[in-house]
Order: C-alpha cells, then structure tokens, then sequence
C-alpha cells in the first residue's frame, strides 16, 4: 500500500516543521516554556518519536484498533500504511490526502480543545436534565450551559492563531473537570480519525481500497432501515454541473461520501481498543455528537447544502442518531434497560438545544430559545428538533 514512513515524513515536513518528535514538544516550544522543556521527568516524554501519529494519545488509540480483532484484517494492512498528523494551526478541521505513494489524515488541535467544551457541556447538560438532580429542568432552557460557548465560538472559528479551551467551559458538575473528560475527547478525536480512515477505506482518495467493497454494507445497512435515499438519492442543487463535469466532484456525490465515512468512521471508533466494550460504544456515542456539534457550531454550519461538499451538519446527525440504536447491540454494565437507546435520546435533546441555543445567538428574529416541549419531542423522536418562530 502507501509507505508510512514517507507519509509520515512529509505530513512532519511539511505541517510547520514538526518533524522528529512529539507534537507535544512543538507546543512547549512554540509557547516558549522553557520550564516544562527542561523539566528532567519529561525528558523521555518528549523524545519520543512518532509511529502512527505524532500525537502520543493518538498513536496508542490507532496502534490498539490495529490490535483489535473486531477490525477486519485486510483492512488493517491498509491502515498501517496512514500517516495521523496533529496540525498546530488554528483551523477546525480533519483531512484525508494521499499522492505519490503516500497517505496521511491531518486532526487540528484547534478542533480537538474546542470539543472539550462541548463534552463539558454535554455533561452538564444532562446533570440538568437527569430526573434525580432535584435542579429546575428550565434552568437547561437559560443559555447557562451553551452562552460561554457562545463567547468562545468567534475565536475558534479564526483560522489565524491557535485557541485553547477557556478552564470554565470545561467545568462540569460534581467537581469535574478537564481530566475528567479527557478521555471522551480522545473518543471524539478518534472518530475524526476514523471518519478520514472511512474516506481511505471507501476509496474515496484512491482506488486500491474499492477491492473493499465497503459502500455496498453501509448501502444494505441503510436499506434495512429505509435511510438509502437519505444517502444515495440526493437531489443534486440547480445549479450543480451534471453530465459534464466528473461525477466525483458533484456535491451529491461528496455529500454522499461524506455520510458514508460518518458510518463507518462511528462504527471503527466505537471498536473497544482494548477497553470495555459497552464503554466504548458509550464514549464513541457522545465523542461522535459532539465532535459534529462542535462542528457546526464553531462554523455555522448546520445547513449549508447544495453547494457544499458536505451535508448539512443536522442531517449528519440526524442520520447518526438513527442508525444509532441499530449499529449497537451493547447492554449496560449497570442496571437494566436498552442503554444505547436511551444515550441516544439523550443525544438528540442535548443536540437539538445546542443547535437552537446556536442558532437563536446568532439569528435572533427567526430562532426562538430552546424550549422544553422541543427537547423532549427530539428525545422521544430520537432526532434533532428545529424550531423558528411562526
Ligand atoms: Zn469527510
């Protein structure tokens, strides 16, 4: 397949000069702590060099799903030829290249300090809404959780300069904090990775992996649950080229790609790593919202379309959440009850407030606040619930 070690060469090369070393030293340096530089008990830490990824975190989660046995072997082969990056810059995104025998996916750090914002408020969140909290249920509805957010929003989105998690967003209740959520992050991260691995696995970059024959399950999968137009049948906009232009470059076509490497980027996330297995589809549920939330909105973009290479960030969750409680047979550890059911619920309310919270901060005249009849309706519908008013 591709040479790792030359993707590896010149993703380092070529991403503002991180060549031979943890990403990690080059934040130090770039932040000019000289301290934590020389502080002899990270010598070893910051020495080390990369495999899989630069980022450490990273190449530990993408060396245990290679390790994993749910991962299908011939897949693996073709996965230990990808280069993860960690970029410093300041953008929200996550790439998948490959040219002249080498592959590699680009995470920004950017993208992942923001999630941590939203995991935080993910959980504080469901705090508000958890029967037994005793808290007044409205208090959800008073842009508490999502307004700090809010303010954070515009310097995430400015490409030009790295910015970090501000330590109140990422306080939670009970005393927790951003050790406590660190891990749902590295979920969230390996989603993104395992969503531009999709793009690779699908063929999407190249046309070794079509051998893969991936497309035709995830076509079947949708089909049993009737979503295959949603997917497959996509009203291509007036104003997108049709017979001339290749096919490849239609949005239809890329939207399509891009729902299809959300699938199979969720259910390779999800792959236990070693870890417990019912955790680990729980961690890669609510790591995949609000990897996408954080998404949308940072970037606004929760309805582009037409145009857009990629779907509306609301139909990507929406399609998520639907398939949801199909992807995943996990029983809870804990109790009794269809769990993954009910995360998903969970899902859809936490969702369809942070969206209208987002959409009401930025277009007042036409997004009302949150209300309680809204959530609810998207818990028991298991979607996302858009309200404007009448
Ligand atoms: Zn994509």
């Amino acid at each position: 397949m591709w040479d790792l070690k030359a993707g590896r060469n010149q993703f380092l090369g070529s991403h503002q000069g991180m060549p031979d070393r943890s990403f990690w030293y080059y934040v130090l340096k770039r932040a000019n702590d000289t301290k934590r530089l020389n502080d002899p008990s990270l010598q070893a830490a910051l020495r080390w060099s990369p495999h899989y990824s630069n980022c450490p975190q990273l190449d530990h989660e993408i060396t245990a799903l290679l390790a994993d046995r749910e991962v299908n072997k011939s897949w693996k082969g073709f996965l230990r030829s990808i280069f993860v990056g960690r970029t410093l810059g300041g953008e929200i995104n996550a790439k998948a290249k490959q040219r002249s025998g080498k592959a590699w996916v680009g995470v920004s750090f950017q993208y992942s300090s923001a999630i941590m914002a939203y995991v935080a408020a993910y959980d504080k969140w469901r705090a508000v809404m958890s029967a037994n909290s005793g808290a007044d249920p409205k208090k959800v509805l008073d842009a508490d959780i999502f307004s700090g957010i809010a303010t954070s929003r515009p310097f995430w989105a400015d490409p030009s300069a790295f910015v970090g998690t501000h330590p109140s967003l990422s306080r939670g209740p009970d005393g927790r904090d951003e050790n406590d959520y660190e891990r749902l992050v590295t979920y969230a991260d390996m989603f993104l990775v395992c969503h531009e691995y999709g793009h690779h696995l699908l063929g999407h970059t190249n046309k070794f992996a079509k051998k893969f024959k991936i497309e035709e399950d995830l076509r079947n999968l949708l089909k049993k649950r009737g979503l295959e137009a949603v997917v497959f049948r996509r009203t291509p906009s007036r104003k997108e080229p049709r017979a001339n232009a290749k096919a490849i470059d239609t949005p239809a076509v890329s939207q399509k790609e891009e729902f299809l490497a959300d699938i199979l980027g969720l259910q390779l996330a999800s792959k236990s790593r070693g870890a417990d297995r019912t955790a680990a589809v729980y961690f890669a549920m609510i790591g995949t919202i609000c990897a996408l939330l954080a998404e949308a909105d940072i970037m606004d973009h929760w309805f582009l379309d037409s145009l857009d290479t990629h779907p509306s960030t609301f139909e990507r969750i929406g399609l998520l959440l639907n398939l949801m409680p199909t992807l995943f047979h996990s029983y809870p550890t804990h109790g009794i009850g269809d769990s993954v059911k009910q995360l998903t619920q969970q899902l859809a309310g936490f969702s369809t407030a942070c969206f209208q919270y987002s959409m009401c901060s930025r277009y007042p005249d036409f997004y009302p606040a949150p209300t309680m009849g809204q959530i609810l309706q998207a818990f028991n519908e298991k979607t996302l619930v858009r309200a404007v008013f009448e």
